[in-house]
């Protein structure tokens, strides 16, 4: 075995890993990438099927975020946020804020402040303490004590939902594989049921080769139960405090997507209900996902809200930020919360909130060069023909009996494979299906992780028509060698 597996062996406890599993084989080492290609040890390359788990935007070792970050390691690498701005924050804080707005106009729900931290667990921790002060100070001019003691802040979030892993971001979670075993060390919150056309539990959907979203018969039963929660909440006497989502599609869930119009009905509901809306982008931003996509767009929304028009309180944002290339976060959020927290030095209403690494010139740097390349004609093209591509090639899938559903929002996509797809039935966990096509494809040259036993392709937007066409025919061989 090489001697840094060897090492890796030795020393290296791998995240979500079975480590049991891990240990049986020699690890691929990755040692360098260019484009949607990763290369290892040996010299044998791969695609980045995954964007190296949803992080990568332009393919690895771009030049132009290549050079901003070397230009920025000429002038300084970090320095703290704590007591000093400095440059590229300011600067990448000044863009976040207008691709965040373009669409806006209502002003008090203009998105006009950034909190930077480093991650997406980070990110929804940091809008959590936001909404809970925010809502405690609100109440706290109308409510008792004694009232205000027996009904803190509850927030709502979707069944299946996914923000991370702190354990903040872990108690909005509702994925009882990873979330039960901290149960005593979570705090409460409430969840309700995100759609999830291909397995509607209002039966809904017949099996048919197609996008269940496409062939439903439905009257959004879903929203409907949306409506009632917050409904029977606020009976309660304590409504809502905030509504959490990860808007379009839900990732770590199992690439579930939304059909059109659940967010903007759902939103809508909760504002209804005085609901703080926290989107998750953490996934979703920065391009990863236009349902709605016309060629001749010179200008695509960067956010998932966006296309539905829905102007949260709260953006989250993270693995996209820095085009993927090195750890930092974002939260946006509005005026309105910001002066929430302005007093007197000995009020203490400061945001009692920070990481050593907050608004790091390295990252903010990265984050501005991929923001541009976003923005330019060359990359608004290459998305909007990944994306064609991407739906072009998928559908040969749906020749294999044992292809159930096959979930594309913009560039990220999710095939759902079960036993039959005539029954839906689904393989069990302990067959780890998904793995095993995963490593099928791994040993063709394609990497890319399971989601449960559905199989996620999500190219860097650098990904060309070969490369693509390749990801697709290599999931085909796979799931035929496995089956
Ligand atoms: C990955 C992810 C997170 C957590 O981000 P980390 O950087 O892994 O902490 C949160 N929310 C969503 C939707 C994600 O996909």
């Amino acid at each position: 075995m090489n001697k840094l597996a060897q090492l890796d062996h030795a020393h290296v406890w791998h995240p979500f890993t079975q480590m049991r599993d891990w240990l049986k084989r020699e690890p691929i080492v990755i040692t360098s990438g260019s484009g949607a290609v990763l290369r290892d040890v040996y010299g044998k390359e791969y695609l980045d099927a995954n964007a190296s788990i949803w992080t990568n935007l332009h393919g690895h070792r771009h030049p132009q975020i290549n050079v901003a970050i070397d230009r920025q390691l000429q002038k300084i690498a970090h320095s703290s946020a704590l007591g000093f701005a400095n440059e590229p924050a300011s600067l990448l804080a000044g863009k976040l804020v207008q691709a965040a707005n373009s669409k806006f106009k209502i002003n008090n729900l203009k998105l006009s402040k950034v909190f930077f931290s480093d991650n997406g667990s980070t990110a929804l921790e940091v809008a959590l303490k936001l909404a809970y002060q925010f809502s405690w100070r609100v109440r706290s001019a109308t409510c008792s004590p004694a009232l205000m003691k027996k009904f803190p802040p509850r927030f709502l979030s979707l069944d299946g939902a996914y923000h991370g892993d702190t354990i903040g971001a872990v108690s909005l979670g509702h994925i009882d594989l990873f979330h039960k075993a901290y149960g005593g060390i979570l705090f409460k919150t409430d969840k309700v049921m995100s759609p999830y056309c291909y397995r509607c539990p209002f039966n809904r959907t017949k099996p048919e080769r197609a996008d269940a979203r496409q062939y439903r018969k439905c009257h959004w039963e879903c929203v409907g139960l949306v409506e009632k929660k917050f409904a029977a909440q606020k009976k309660k006497g304590n409504p809502f405090a905030a509504f959490v989502f990860e808007p379009l599609m839900q990732g770590a869930a199992g690439m579930i997507p939304q059909p059109d119009g659940w967010l903007k009905q759902t939103t809508d509901i909760a504002r209804a209900h005085g609901a703080l809306l926290i989107a998750d982008e953490v996934m979703t931003g920065f391009g990863r996902v236009n349902s709605k996509l016309k060629i001749t767009n010179s200008k695509l929304p960067l956010f998932a809200c966006q296309q539905e028009n829905v102007q949260p309180d709260f953006l989250c944002l993270a693995k996209g930020l820095t085009g993927g290339y090195l750890p930092m976060a974002a939260t946006l959020t509005t005026q309105k919360n910001f002066d929430a927290f302005l007093g007197e030095y000995e009020e203490f209403k400061t945001f009692f909130h920070g990481h050593s690494f907050t608004g790091n010139q390295l990252g903010a740097a990265a984050a501005l060069a991929s923001l541009e390349l976003l923005q330019s004609k060359k990359s608004i093209q290459q998305r909007t023909q990944l994306q064609k591509n991407l739906h072009t090639e998928l559908q040969s899938l749906w020749s294999l009996p044992c292809v159930g559903d096959i979930r594309q929002v913009g560039l990220v996509a999710g095939i759902e494979l079960v036993k039959n797809w005539r029954t839906r039935e689904p393989f069990a966990l302990r067959e780890r299906t998904g793995i095993r096509v995963c490593e099928a494809m791994a040993k063709r040259g394609v990497l890319t992780r399971p989601v449960g036993n559905v199989i996620v392709l999500m190219p860097p937007y650098c990904t060309t028509k070969p490369q693509l066409q390749t990801m697709v025919s290599t999931l085909r061989e796979a799931v035929a060698e496995v089956m």
